[in-house]
């Protein structure tokens, strides 16, 4: 009997009706969008290593910050621009003449310049009409174009916004000297066919040649979303490590390089045996832990208890494993507990060099399997008790606040 396919995949299959670019462009989002999730700030030290980092493992445009945020957040971006970084910085602002020159001040080489398209943004936010955003934009991106920047156009919530003005929104931009175009999912509210169809009409529209998606993880589909999106040509994806960012978080990086890799066999340039340092590094200076069970870069991604799936992956890891963890610079484990069975006993053994016979297998996997069972849980249940605490109010504690009000004069009111 022949052996069976080791990479049977159905992907080829839906290769035709793809159109995902040569080159592909990561855009980072992590010290920006990343920094905006709540509790979350990088000192410039922390901001530097993460950057580095980034251009190490090939991604090709950092988004250092918003300098206008304030005169530290400036300086940070000047430093991270003058750092010496493979990669292009850049730095981020509003479509007002403030924050363009806080840009130009930074020497970063690429600029972003958003504002919002949507009807709700229009109406409660900028109060601004159509035609005050598109001035506005048009100033704004021709100041920055003029500086010698490369311009990106971001629209914030573009998804939601009526595509008339979108198409003429970008127009103008493109007309001004954007040379990048980029469509926000703000909320999270695209389904990967649903945004296959928008970007199909922003690109019969717009006809943009260089454009970036920004996709959020409100209903877990951004890496979904993202994938469509380059399946319809967009070339230069807006991701953060971990997926951190805005309430459920970014595309994350790591997700959308290798679903590319694996899925599509697509090369895209990151070096993929570096993503598990790099999300780790994230991980410890966000402060924000990554669940055990999140994709490819958790601790369980490779880990195997149940006996059953720990006896395939001996035989050939292919059984319950897509991809091999080296890939990212990961090894795969295997975890003796309540689950486990007969073969990982026998292996761990085999490694000690110790040939056991069958029956001290067998008496020896339940011993491994009782004790673990009756195992106390309150390690755990403390860590999940601190997560709990710390998570449910992130940044400023309520005391600390009044205890700041004080310093103004501000009593905190009796409760009653
Ligand atoms: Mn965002």
């Amino acid at each position: 009997m022949a052996e069976p396919p080791l990479t049977e995949n159905y992907h080829k299959e839906t290769a035709t009706r793809r159109h995902i670019p040569a080159h592909i462009t990561f855009w980072d989002e992590t010290l920006r969008d990343g920094e905006q999730m709540p509790g979350v700030h990088f000192s410039a030290e922390e901001k530097l290593a993460i950057a580095e980092k980034l251009a190490e493992v090939g991604v090709e445009v950092i988004n250092a910050g918003i300098p206008v945020v304030s005169k530290d957040e400036e300086a940070m971006v000047h430093r991270i621009a003058h750092a010496g970084i493979k990669a292009h910085i850049l730095a981020a602002g509003r479509t007002v003449p403030g924050d363009v020159e806080a840009i130009i001040r930074t020497g970063a080489t690429h600029a972003a310049i958003f504002v919002a398209a949507s009807e709700v943004h229009l109406r409660y936010k900028l109060r601004m009409s159509q035609d005050e955003v598109v001035k506005a934009t048009v100033d704004s991106v021709r100041r920055a174009h003029e500086a010698g920047l490369h311009v990106a156009f971001v629209t914030e919530d573009t998804t939601r916004a009526p595509m008339d003005f979108v198409e003429k929104l970008y127009l103008a931009a493109l007309d001004a000297g954007a040379d990048r175009l980029v469509v926000s999912d703000t909320v999270g509210v695209m389904s990967p066919i649903t945004f296959r169809w928008f970007l199909r009409e922003f690109s019969a529209r717009v006809h943009p040649k260089d454009w970036s998606v920004h996709c959020h993880n409100d209903f877990g589909m951004a890496t979904a979303n993202t994938i469509a999106a380059m399946e319809e040509g967009v070339n230069a994806p807006h991701v953060c490590v971990n997926g951190l960012g805005e309430r459920a978080g970014n595309t994350s990086f790591e997700e959308v390089v290798m679903s590319l890799e694996i899925l599509y066999g697509i090369k895209t340039g990151i070096k993929t045996e570096k993503l598990y340092e790099l999300s780790r590094l994230v991980e410890r200076l966000s402060g924000v832990p990554l669940p055990p069970n999140k994709a490819l870069v958790g601790y369980n991604a490779f880990s195997h208890e149940a006996g059953i799936h720990t006896h395939g992956v001996l035989r050939n890891s292919l059984t319950y494993e897509p991809l091999q963890p080296e890939v990212l610079g990961r090894k795969r484990r295997f975890i003796l507990g309540k689950h486990t069975g007969r073969a990982a006993i026998q292996e761990k053994l085999k490694e000690s060099g110790i040939s056991p016979t069958d029956d001290q297998v067998a008496r020896l996997t339940e011993l491994v399997k009782t004790t673990e069972e009756h195992k106390g849980k309150e390690l755990r249940n403390r860590m999940v008790a601190d997560y709990q605490n710390e998570f449910e109010q992130p940044g400023l504690k309520e005391s600390e606040f009044w205890t700041l009000a004080g310093q103004v004069g501000i009593e905190r009111p009796k409760s009653p």
